[in-house]
């Protein structure tokens, strides 16, 4: 076979791009992957994860096919609980108010844990996040939101992990090489147009799987599609998730689907720079909120800090931030709170400020109005159920009463010095609207029948989240449909 001639070339180098390589080649293809990014910063936003991912487990023995060494210790004193493709169907159905297509939705969760299973068989290693997940309560962790475990390293030790075992299998990989377009008959897909090493290339392929990401950090379609004021928003991850892999699919006929006007996106650090920052990770996100406050320019609440679990609301929060005047706000928490506080809190690139009275808190929180915040405190303050007992494991129900906006759990008076405030921003994490797929992953066109060869995985797909986001599914919605897009792309050229 000539060298630019492949059974399957996968656009992007993600996690959802490295498990289509991989699956496309042990079903027997020869696989090419196109990143355009320098193979130091490879890996798109998958890289910039902390590597959470959520899948269905039945309990403990399930568990622990996915972490294989968890120790005598770990199990004695953790409750790890089950997280059944029931609990999954149920998050997945609420948060995108019932939105998500249900054809695919059906495949990502009950293809969670064959699939994160098989990514274990493939050498990627996972531990339980202790840290960010489970709090110990009587000398119990107890794990609270459906996200048990993280890839060991990280994001970037996911995108190492699954590199490797992608070049194990003889898969070849071309960084800062960038894919401009697809080869398209009029009926078929004959490969892509590349540009590496300074030449425009054809690069003949059966098959083509895009897993380029969204379009979050391209300034112009973010405005265009999500609104006014998104070019504001900071970009958590990647520079390079431009919405090439939407553009060059749509160019040729593809059908789009989903919430074009919807995104991702959360409370991230003010002065975080524009585009993410692998020494900082997603260590600017600022995700304790659900045990304080939030206050506006105007030193108002404007969420219910306590709605849910953090894993439920964080992926929303980000446009009410965006929402506010001058798109910042203040969290705001006290001494009773302050060791629950996430590690993402306590990086040397925060705004923060505090004291020992609201009144000198007041003073530093810029651009707030001190009067408004200090009125906010008050009333908040007295409206706190304190007769109801606070507990971070569960929905506690400790609320507020007599103000006009809730505060629905983990209510607790913020009355004890010292005062800390943090300000944020909202920061994008990825895009909801793209690609129309089916269950196989081929890409629809705009007769609503397959593109022959074209096959498609990630965040550049869209129908399957809509308005919000359980935490973790990113990863999943990605492993599942690589490794699916992966195995049709195989199929499809074996025909
Ligand atoms: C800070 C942060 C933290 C997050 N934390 C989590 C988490 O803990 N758990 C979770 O589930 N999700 C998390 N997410 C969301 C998650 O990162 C994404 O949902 C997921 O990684 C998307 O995977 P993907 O493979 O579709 O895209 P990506 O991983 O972004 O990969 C797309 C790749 O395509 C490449 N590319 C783009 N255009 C081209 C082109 N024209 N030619 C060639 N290559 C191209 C890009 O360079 C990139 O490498 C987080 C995101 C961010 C930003």
């Amino acid at each position: 076979m000539p060298s630019d001639a492949y059974d399957v070339v996968v656009v992007g180098a993600g996690n959802a791009a490295l498990c289509a390589a991989l699956s496309a080649s042990e079903n027997g293809a020869s696989v090419l992957v196109l990143e355009c990014s320098p193979e130091d910063v490879s890996g798109g936003n998958s890289r910039f994860t902390a590597g959470a991912i959520r899948f269905a487990y039945n309990g403990l023995e399930d568990l622990q096919e996915i972490v294989t060494d968890l120790t005598e210790e770990e199990i004695a004193t953790t409750n790890f609980g089950t997280y059944t493709e029931d609990q999954f169907f149920d998050d997945m159905f609420r948060v995108t108010q019932y939105r998500t297509d249900p054809d695919l939705c059906e495949v990502l969760v009950r293809q969670s844990f064959p699939t994160i299973k098989w990514m274990r068989e493939k050498g990627v290693r996972f531990v339980p996040i202790y840290g960010r997940q489970a709090f110990k309560v009587d000398g119990m962790f107890k794990f609270w939101g459906g996200l048990t475990v993280e890839s060991v390293g990280g994001g970037p030790g996911l995108i190492e992990m699954l590199t490797k075992a992608a070049l194990k299998s003889g898969i070849e990989i071309h960084y800062e090489a960038r894919a401009l377009s697809l080869l398209f008959d009029g009926f078929k897909i004959e490969g892509v147009k590349i540009r590496h090493q300074g030449e425009l290339k054809d690069i003949a392929a059966k098959a083509v799987v895009l897993a380029a990401g969204g379009f979050q950090a391209n300034s112009e379609m973010r405005t265009r599609y999500l609104g006014p004021g998104w070019d504001i928003a900071k970009v958590r991850g990647t520079p390079y998730n431009t919405g090439d892999g939407i553009r060059m699919a749509l160019d040729i006929g593809a059908s789009s689907t989903g919430n074009w006007s919807g995104r991702h996106s959360v409370g991230w650090e003010l002065n975080a720079p524009e585009f993410g920052d692998l020494a900082v990770g997603d260590n600017f996100q600022k995700h304790s909120y659900p045990w304080g406050l939030i206050v506006n320019a105007r030193g108002e609440r404007f969420v219910d800090e306590g709605a849910d679990f953090r894993n439920y609301t964080y992926a929303k929060y980000g446009r009410e931030v965006l929402a506010q005047p001058g798109h910042f706000a203040w969290q705001i928490f006290d001494n009773k709170v302050l060791h629950l506080l996430r590690d993402e809190y306590r990086i040397r690139q925060v705004t923060k400020v505090s004291s020992d009275t609201l009144e000198g808190l007041a003073e530093q929180l810029d651009g707030v109005d001190a009067a408004g915040f200090l009125r906010t405190m008050e009333a908040y303050n007295k409206a706190v159920q304190t007769d109801i007992p606070f507990n971070p494991n569960i929905k506690d129900g400790r609320c507020t009463k007599g103000i006009d906006l809730v505060k629905s759990n983990w209510a607790n008076t913020i009355d004890e010095p010292p005062f800390e405030a943090y300000a944020i921003t909202c920061g994008i994490t990825f895009t909801f609207g793209g690609l129309r797929i089916n269950t196989d992953a081929e890409v629809q066109s705009t007769d609503y029948r397959p593109i022959p060869g074209l096959f498609a995985a990630g965040e550049l797909v869209g129908g399957v989240f809509y308005n919000n986001y359980p935490g973790g599914t990113g990863l999943m919605n990605g492993s599942v449909f690589g490794k699916v897009a992966g195995r049709s792309a195989a199929e499809y050229v074996k025909q």
